[in-house]
């Protein structure tokens, strides 16, 4: 039987524990695991590779995004890193101009040194994407709505590129979560999470997960994700498969008030620029219509004629929002993308993607919208 989407979220992966009947997940803070004779085991033998707290978390993550498989990793950076590692010299990586910085980062100054080619455009146009394809191009990595300016790449036209040229294809779905799209019903052959934000929601816990269907490539990637190590704890696993439960509450929370604020801030006089994909006049409207359920908990605004010590002055006055990095938590957070999530961009690419340094980014949390508006309008004031 197929369950909707809150069912999955509460019992996917889950069953009551078989020793003592505890309805919750225990937390088996344990290395290794005894066997009866050498190989004769219950499927666990070292908690690098395999942890039974962590494989409920993977097999909920794969049925959140419609996925026959999933591994979790003890950070965003630590599952990409492990696709990566799919790659070899002379190989090149087509990708978006507008990622995550910790992405650009470990692409350019991690594995730009082992011989991997990256090529960066703007990937809103699919077209740009086909033209960058090369015979040596291997992947294609995306991430939509992208960070911070919430630009929209049309999943699937990206994905029936990938497949004419048979090339992996990744998408990055930390901005939207299972709960507002599912890339790999229209075509990534692997979903990637920082579960760090929307997934774990409660900014308390660092964590990546990869989703996706097919079993060789499980196997290849299962074989980094151990070989590596890069995997996370049974407590984490424990604080994100909580936070799960709750995700389709949240994030319906969270939409909803960011649908309020948007409209707040659209005509404020404060407000030079605002990017949040709600708006019909936003260039990647229609994708979001068409991929999404709503449009997310992120903005971005950029303020009217503030240099970056004004931008810095009205960051620092916001009293219910959060100034931190991150994103995704049920608390508000603000962001200077220029100096904080992005800083690791040099300052041209950064700004020539509109990440300037009179840009904040708003992750809207679930707290009382009145209160949220009512800080953006003294901060503003
Ligand atoms: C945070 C983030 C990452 C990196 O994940 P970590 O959990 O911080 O390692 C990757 N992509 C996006 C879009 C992110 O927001």
């Amino acid at each position: 039987m197929s369950y909707k989407f809150a069912t999955k979220a509460i019992h996917a992966g889950q069953e009551a524990d078989p020793t003592t009947g505890a309805v919750m997940t225990p937390i088996y803070q344990t290395s290794t695991y005894k066997q009866a004779s050498p190989g004769d085991h219950k499927g666990y033998e070292y908690s690098r590779g395999t942890n039974p707290t962590r494989k409920a978390l993977e097999d909920c993550l794969a049925a959140l995004e419609n996925g026959r498989f999933g591994l979790a990793f003890a950070s965003g950076m630590a599952a990409t890193d492990t696709v990566l590692r799919l790659l070899k010299p002379g190989d090149e990586v087509v990708t978006g101009d507008d990622l995550y910085g910790g992405s650009y980062r470990i692409f350019t100054k991690v594995y730009e040194q082992y011989g991997i080619r990256f090529v960066f455009v703007n990937t809103a146009d699919a077209e740009e994407v086909r033209a960058a394809i090369t015979p040596k191009t291997k992947l294609i990595w995306i991430e939509t709505p992208s960070n911070p300016t919430l630009k929209l790449t049309d999943i699937k036209a990206v994905g029936d590129i990938a497949k004419e040229n048979k090339v992996l294809y990744v998408v990055d779905n930390t901005f939207a979560s299972p709960y507002l799209q599912n890339p790999l019903d229209l075509g990534a052959d692997i979903v990637m999470h920082s579960a760090t934000k929307y997934l774990n929601g409660h900014s308390d816990v660092v964590m990546g997960a990869l989703i996706l269907n097919d079993e060789d490539l499980y196997k290849q990637l299962w074989f980094y994700y151990n070989a590596v190590g890069g995997t996370p704890g049974p407590q984490d696993a424990f604080l994100a498969l909580r936070g799960l439960k709750t995700l389709h509450v949240r994030m319906k929370a969270h939409c909803e008030n960011a649908h309020k604020i948007a409209a707040f801030l659209k005509d404020h006089p404060k407000v030079d620029k605002i990017y949040w994909p709600g708006f019909t006049d936003h260039p990647g409207h229609e994708i979001a219509k068409k991929q999404m359920r709503d449009f997310g908990g992120m903005i971005s605004i950029v303020l009217k004629g503030a240099d970056l010590q004004e931008t810095f002055r009205i960051a620092s006055r916001f009293k219910v929002f959060t100034l931190a990095e991150s994103l995704g938590g049920v608390e508000s957070l603000i962001n200077h993308p220029a100096t904080m999530t992005h800083g690791s961009i040099p300052k041209e690419i950064r700004e020539s993607v509109g990440v300037v340094d009179n840009l904040l980014r708003l992750s809207v949390g679930i707290e009382d919208v009145d209160d949220l508006i009512a800080d953006l309008e003294q901060v503003l004031a």
